[in-house]
Formats: C-alpha cells, sequence, structure tokens
C-alpha cells in the first residue's frame, strides 16, 4: 500500500459519559512530531522520509448533525482517489460512517476491533448513533463478513444476545490467549479503541476499565497479523483524562506501526 490519508476526526458528542475526545487529532499529531521520539518504526523504516502516507487535515465537524454523513463522504472521496485511510478520532461512533464506505470498495471487508466494550448496544440513552452502538449498526447493516473483538471484559447480557445474533467473534481478556493463530483471508480493517489497553498503560480515555492489554502485547497483535491491513482507526483518546500526555504517546505509537503495518 503505497498511498496512505491520516484523517483527524475530531468529534465527541456521542459520547456517553464524558466529552474531550474531539481534541485529540491534534494531540496525537503533537505526540507524533515531539523531539522527545522520532519517525522510525520497529521495522526500521522512518516515516519522516517515506512517501507513501501523509499527515491529513481535521475534518470540520461542528455541525452534530451532518457529522457521521460527512465523515463517509470524506472517506469515500479519499478511497476513490485511491488513498487508505487511517482514522484519528474522535469518539468511536466515527467507525460506522468510516466502515460504511469501506464496504463499498470493499465487499469482503474483515473487522478487528480492540476495545475494553463489544459497543454492540441496540441504542444507549436513546441514540443509535452512540460511541457505544457502531458495531450494532455495522452488523444490521452488514456491512463486513467478519467481526472480531479483541480485549473485551464488560460483557452485558444485552450485548451477548447481540454477539449471538450477529456472529460475532469475540476474544474476552480471559481468553486473550486465544489472539494466536488469528488470521483473516480478506482485507483487514482494524478499529482500536484505546480503552482496550489497561488504564495503567492509557489513562487518557474516558471509560477506565482495568484489567487489559498491555501496548507491546496489541503491538504484537498488529505486528503479527496475518491478513492485509487496507484501513484503520485509533479512537477514545480523551486528553482531559491523560497523565503528562503518556497516553498521545501510546496512541502515535500505535499510529506509527500501523503506518509500517500497511507501507509493509
Ligand atoms: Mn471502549
Ligand atoms: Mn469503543
Amino acid at each position: 500500500m503505497n498511498n496512505i490519508t491520516v484523517l483527524g476526526v475530531p468529534l465527541d458528542h456521542n459520547s456517553s459519559y464524558k466529552r474531550g475526545a474531539s481534541s485529540a487529532p491534534a494531540k496525537i499529531r503533537e505526540a507524533l512530531y515531539c523531539d522527545s521520539s522520532n519517525l522510525w518504526t520497529e521495522d526500521l523504516r522512518d516515516l519522516g522520509a517515506s512517501p507513501g502516507w501523509q499527515m491529513g487535515p481535521d475534518l470540520d465537524l461542528l455541525d452534530e448533525e451532518s457529522a457521521l454523513n460527512l465523515i463517509e463522504a470524506e472517506v469515500e472521496q479519499l478511497l476513490q482517489k485511491d488513498s487508505h485511510v487511517i482514522g484519528l478520532g474522535g469518539d468511536h461512533s466515527i467507525t460506522l460512517p468510516i466502515i460504511r464506505a469501506y464496504t463499498r470498495l470493499y465487499p469482503q471487508l474483515n473487522v478487528l476491533h480492540f476495545d475494553a466494550h463489544p459497543d454492540l448496544y441496540h441504542e444507549l440513552d436513546g441514540n443509535q448513533y452512540s460511541h457505544a452502538c457502531p458495531f450494532a449498526r455495522i452488523m444490521e447493516e452488514k456491512l463486513v463478513v467478519r467481526l472480531v473483538q479483541v480485549g473485551i471484559r464488560t460483557m452485558t447480557g444485552h450485548q451477548k444476545e447481540q454477539v449471538d445474533r450477529f456472529g460475532v467473534e469475540v476474544i474476552t481478556m480471559k481468553d486473550i490467549g486465544r489472539v494466536r493463530g488469528l488470521s483473516f483471508d480478506g482485507p483487514v480493517y482494524l478499529s482500536i479503541d484505546l480503552d482496550c489497553l489497561d488504564p495503567a498503560f492509557a489513562p487518557g480515555v474516558s471509560h477506565h476499565e482495568p484489567g487489559g492489554l498491555s501496548t507491546r502485547a496489541v503491538l504484537e497483535i498488529i505486528q503479527g497479523l496475518k491478513g492485509v491491513v487496507v484501513g484503520a482507526d485509533i479512537v477514545e483518546y480523551n486528553p482531559d483524562r491523560d497523565n503528562n500526555g503518556v497516553t498521545g504517546m501510546v496512541a502515535a505509537k500505535l499510529l506509527k506501526e500501523l503506518l509500517a503495518k500497511m507501507l509493509a
């Protein structure tokens, strides 16, 4: 893959508990270009000197009513120009419009979803587009052929019914060893909710859920993944909750290694 756009998606009005994720894209960029580190990836690629990817703009999403449609249209336009997309959220509601656009080009799309939460609620607080609902919509609309969730540790009765109804594959934290040997036949989209990580590694999220993945474990899964990664998002970074910007550095690190995976 030699044309990737990193797209800022500063939206947090679909968050159920705390807002703040809309300031994440700018903070992740700041962390990426911070002089405390460099732009080399672990497979020895200098992103600072690599053509093949560009830092795109932040979308203007101030009109909440039209925001999801605007994200979908923008991603569709990039895909038509042969550019793949890494979306920087924003809350997790941004994944639905991105996948809606992707599925037109990739009707056989697989999704690997990292999260503490299944995000399969039919609705939350009367909002079907809540950040707790995107994967219910994605499965209802039959946008993907396979959804695998990793890191889950907040399953509820209702969401377990949704898992069974939609045939979602769930690798909970309790059974995280099953993640070894994961492989995909077709194109894969990675959706990374930073609360998949233990709050010890990533405190800058709205929903602290102990007992999660380490940063290294997520990197190992990405680096070892068997399948072609065609797009991704990093969501739910909430700079208001961060500790000395450490979670911003985690997001930037994941961005670098996602780029490495897609450019390889
Ligand atoms: Mn989550
Ligand atoms: Mn989520």
